[in-house]
């Protein structure tokens, strides 16, 4: 069976033109990625071209690769952090969809070293607690694929130290919501401690938000 991939090619590179133009990323920088089901056989990965802007991108540029990152049937040369990409689908089935961004104040989180802890509710129903930062490693290693895997967890949002954010969802408008909204909480993290007090949310409220957040992306034990 012959697949051509357009509603995915569409909605990848939608989501990658708003990631450019909400300002998440500048030039070149970031990525995104989809996952690719086939009946009976391996998932294979849309993944943004390495090096591209986002303006000058099409639907044709993206790259379909198989589990080991060899583009499948076409060319281009798929994104450098791809490794990173497929890591997060092999952890955690539930993501279909993967964006990497640099925007400020996530990445001001992960040049702190500092976890974005839960301080507003939207954080835990929709991210599923805290965003962790990942131990340092090398922009596209498999150490880096690995320590954002650890941090990730069961949630949908990772920051990777000294580089940027990463998140998944069940598509790629989903989680450049999320990439979106981690940003926004960010900075309301870094306002609201520079104002004294960036308290978390009582944790009964935080284990009651994150059963329906579980629920939610199905992720229920
Ligand atoms: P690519 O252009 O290879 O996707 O790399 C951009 C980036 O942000 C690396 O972290």
């Amino acid at each position: 069976m012959s697949y051509s991939w357009s509603k995915e090619r569409a909605d990848l590179l939608a989501a990658v033109k708003a990631m450019s133009a909400r300002g998440l990323v500048t030039g070149t920088a970031g990525n995104a990625s989809a996952r690719l089901r086939r009946a009976g056989e391996p998932d294979l990965y849309l993944v943004t071209p390495a090096a591209m802007a986002y303006d000058a991108m099409t639907e044709s540029d993206l790259v379909v690769v198989d589990g080991d990152v060899e583009p499948v049937g076409g060319e281009g040369i798929p994104s450098s952090e791809s490794l990173l990409h497929l890591a997060i689908y092999h952890a955690r089935p539930d993501l279909q969809a993967v964006v990497h961004t640099h925007s400020v104040f996530a990445t001001v989180a992960a040049v702190t070293g500092r976890a974005i802890p839960p301080i507003v509710d939207e954080l835990v129903l929709y991210v599923g607690g805290a965003v962790e930062v990942a131990q340092y490693a090398p922009p596209s290693s498999q150490a880096l694929a690995d320590a954002a895997v650890k941090a990730l967890g069961d949630r949908r949002a990772v920051l990777l130290r000294h580089h940027g954010l990463c998140a998944g969802a069940g598509s790629p408008h989903e989680a450049l919501e999320v990439c979106s909204l981690v940003e926004r909480i960010a900075q309301i993290y870094f306002y609201s401690s520079m104002a004294g007090a960036a308290d978390t949310l009582p944790d009964d409220v935080i284990e009651s938000e994150q059963a329906i957040y579980r629920m939610r992306a199905d992720l229920t034990d």
